[in-house]
């Protein structure tokens, strides 16, 4: 999956949806917050099992996946498919089980009693149950060149991506387990990869370092930071700056991948559902979050797999939960 600014063809694309949103409806059996994989796998499952469900998609619907270029590792899809395409595939599908999808913001929510209450700008909706599928988003460097070269050389999942740049010199950012687990796969592929790290000691397990270390394609950068990407229609050269001597220099690669962690979109949710150190929603019990009837699926509690067929797997995880919850309060 490359990163690539695919967002207005989904905006295009929607207007294509089958079923229009009744604007004065707002009690629901199931609302699922958010539209990524993971949400909308749960919409379908709710659907189909007969619950009245809304997705509140957020105003730009589809998750991670719409800022991707081709998808090869999504089944179902022997020549692949594009990010959007394949989001747009899953809300049109979710709609024809009978979901209804308001591309509206979530700005607050109280989840204090059942029914739960989430609130956008405009109106208050109610829930029976809640399911939470907000995803998080890669760390940013910050760098203006992520964005001119994203799908075009720069990504934030060597899983998804890897295979794309096959005998090519890469460069991972970062020192975490992510950075050295994605360095160390990514050795599969290309010819060599450069660990550009800003300190001169790695945070990632002792096990995985020495792996890393003990791995002739995988070479270290310490102390210093990726300060420009740059490139012509692809991503050609990463400009580095030590951040001890302040010596520039440049790195001839054809990737960057960025692993300096992840943030998950909790922010709406402190306070009222567990979270842990990192705002990872914490699960007591399968999908089941500390408050009986709120359930949380995908990558806002997920932080090992981190892939759309693991966030569709939980969506259904979580439906499935909600039907168990919604029969025995029947
Ligand atoms: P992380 O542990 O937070 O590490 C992030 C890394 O990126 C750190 O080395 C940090 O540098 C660096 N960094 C952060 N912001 C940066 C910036 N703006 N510019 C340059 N570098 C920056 O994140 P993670 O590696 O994604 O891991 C997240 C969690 O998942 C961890 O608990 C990890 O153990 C777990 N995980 C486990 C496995 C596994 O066990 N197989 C695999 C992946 C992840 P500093 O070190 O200087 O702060």
């Amino acid at each position: 999956m490359m990163a690539a600014d695919a967002n207005a063809t989904l905006v295009e694309k929607k207007e294509d949806s089958p079923k229009m949103p009744d604007k004065k409806k707002t009690k629901y059996d199931v609302i699922i917050i958010g539209a990524g994989p993971a949400g909308y796998t749960a919409g379908i499952y709710c659907s189909r099992a007969g619950y009245d469900t809304l997705i509140l998609s957020g105003i730009l619907p589809g998750g991670q996946l719409v800022n991707t270029t081709e998808v090869e590792n999504f089944p179902g899809f022997e020549k692949g498919i594009m990010g959007p395409d394949l989001m747009i595939e899953m809300r049109k599908q979710t709609q024809r089980m009978g979901t209804t999808i308001v591309d509206d913001e979530v700005v607050n929510v109280d989840f204090r009693n059942a029914p739960f209450k989430i609130l956008t700008a405009s109106e208050e909706y109610e829930g029976r149950a809640v399911i939470i599928a907000t995803g998080a988003n890669p760390r940013k460097l910050g760098l203006e060149g992520e964005i001119t070269f994203g799908g075009k050389g720069v990504s934030y999942c060597a899983t998804c991506d890897g295979p794309f740049f096959r005998n090519q010199e890469l460069i991972v950012a970062g020192g975490g387990d992510s950075a050295i687990e994605e360095a160390t796969f990514l050795t599969k592929f290309a010819t060599k990869v450069y660990v550009v790290h800003r300190r001169r000691e790695l945070r990632a397990s002792k096990v995985m370092q020495e792996r890393a270390f003990n791995n002739e394609k995988i070479q270290f950068v310490w102390d210093s930071e990726i300060i420009d990407i740059k490139g012509d229609q692809k991503m050609q050269k990463a400009i580095l700056k030590n951040k001890k001597t302040n010596e520039t220099s440049e790195l001839e690669v054809g990737g960057l991948f960025v692993a300096i962690g992840h943030e998950p979109n909790t922010s709406l949710f402190k306070n009222q559902i567990d979270l842990d150190d990192e705002g990872y929603i914490v699960l007591k019990n399968k999908t089941h979050t500390n408050i009986d009837g709120v359930f949380a699926a995908g990558d806002v509690h997920d932080r090992t797999y981190r892939q759309a067929v693991t966030a569709a797997g939980f969506g259904c995880m979580a439906a499935i939960d909600v039907d168990k919850y919604l029969t025995e309060k029947a």
